[in-house]
């Protein structure tokens, strides 16, 4: 019998679940996966154990109880389910509910409910995962870790949209964040490398991946970020396009006869880097265009990647506006993690608060390689870390159910 302490660290979409398990401790991956096209008879199961990756069609129960039950399989054959002592679930919203990881009960799964309106594609998917979690592993403790919790410590200033207050009061409209648990992690992980208290380390912190979000942290809080009541708001994105001025849809309706249901697939899949190149909402796909030998491809690359780092610039220098001091600038996700050329492109067009990159270590920080890499004269530090929400997930699940 394994004496590991393992948490199994799952995340529901409407027709996905991911799913890891970890060991909380040291953040070890022991077993990875991904369901896909649930509920539709391509429904398949990839996971991914000591190096192999298996693609397996689940062909009897396509929905979600299907793809846990296949994993508790998995888990039996690959001797991990006795060192199970914890399930963590990401829940994207937690409204002004959650201001941090709960475990759950039935009034936790009621809250979460009465959420589901402000984010309904995605709040059902994760009920239906704890769910099904409950009901695979009656014995284990179920934790909620809530994508919007970070973001609670944002000043009134900050959350506010300027429209009639009402809307708030009585619906609960205005802005709550998302991508709060790798803002988290990187903040965290950041002070580290700084050796500074997290509780005295001010950063603005860049997360861009398909979804792209900035936060302005002060001393360890989340006073500002980029996303808003939903995650359609700030930072140019793969398939969104972030800030638009609201009269824009107010023009499609009325000149265009644009339905609601138009707009939404407009603003959330056909904008971004997608909708302003017409090649694709992957940057690694724009650079390569960008340095290839088709000009009309390099120009519509070029204008997505163009606008993509601007916006990014803009953002970073008006968060200086929301902290007291900076100690670094952090780059995390896909995109930041790995482009030297998207981080150059950024940090050039911030020359005026005195911010620039040292090339080679830029260049060096990549592929799961953290680091310093500005200049030695530059006036902030800009820094890389890799983003690692399952980990923060496991660490909560683990510390939530053990002090139950
Ligand atoms: P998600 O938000 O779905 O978790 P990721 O954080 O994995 O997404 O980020 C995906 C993005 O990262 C894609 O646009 C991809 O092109 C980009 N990316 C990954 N590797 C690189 C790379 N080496 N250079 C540039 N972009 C990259």
């Amino acid at each position: 019998m394994s004496t590991e302490k393992n948490i199994l660290v799952l995340n529901c979409g409407s027709s996905s679940l991911k799913f890891a398990v970890i060991n909380s401790t040291t953040g070890e991956t022991k077993i990875t996966g991904l369901a896909e096209r649930l509920g539709s008879n391509e429904a398949t199961i990839t996971v991914k154990f000591n190096g192999n990756k298996q693609v397996t069609a689940l062909v009897n129960n396509n929905q979600h109880l299907g793809a846990i039950e296949y994993l508790v399989s998995e888990l039996h054959a690959n001797d991990l389910s006795e060192s199970l002592t914890a399930v963590g679930h990401r829940v994207v919203h937690g409204g002004e509910v959650f201001t941090s990881s709960v475990v759950i009960n039935d009034d936790v799964i009621t809250a979460i409910e009465k959420t589901s309106g402000l984010a309904p594609l995605h709040n059902p998917a994760n009920l239906v995962g704890i769910k099904a979690a409950q009901a695979t592993f009656p014995a284990l403790p179920q934790v909620a870790v809530f994508d919007t919790a970070f973001h609670q410590t944002m000043p009134q200033k900050a959350f506010m949209y300027a429209v009639d207050n009402d809307l708030y009061k009585e619906k609960g409209i205005r802005r709550y964040g998302f991508h709060g648990t790798s803002h988290y992690f990187v903040s965290r992980e950041a002070a580290k490398h700084l050796q500074q208290d997290a509780e005295q380390t001010s950063l603005i912190t860049v997360h861009l991946g398909n979804g792209c979000s900035i936060c302005a942290i002060e001393n360890g809080e989340s006073v500002d970020t980029s996303m808003g009541l939903t995650p359609a708001e700030g930072l140019v994105m793969g398939t969104r396009s972030g800030d638009v001025d609201p009269g824009l849809i107010i023009y499609l309706m009325n000149q265009h006869n644009y339905s609601a249901k138009q707009i939404d697939d407009l603003l959330n899949k056909q904008s971004g880097l997608l909708g302003l190149s017409k090649l694709s909402n992957d940057c690694r796909t724009l650079e390569d265009a960008v340095f290839g030998d088709d000009v009309e491809k390099h120009q519509q690359a070029k204008l997505a990647l163009d606008v993509f780092c601007y916006r990014v610039a803009k953002y970073i220098a008006s968060y200086t506006v929301a902290l007291s001091h900076l100690n670094a600038i952090v780059f995390t996700g896909g995109i930041g993690e790995n482009s030297n050329y998207i981080r150059t492109q950024i940090i050039n067009q911030l020359s005026i608060l005195k911010i620039a990159l040292d090339e080679k270590q830029n260049e060096a920080a990549r592929f799961g390689s953290a680091g310093a890499i500005q200049a030695s004269d530059s006036q902030f530090k800009v820094l890389v870390i890799p983003t690692n929400e399952e980990w923060v997930i496991a660490q909560d699940a683990a510390q939530l159910s053990e002090s139950k």
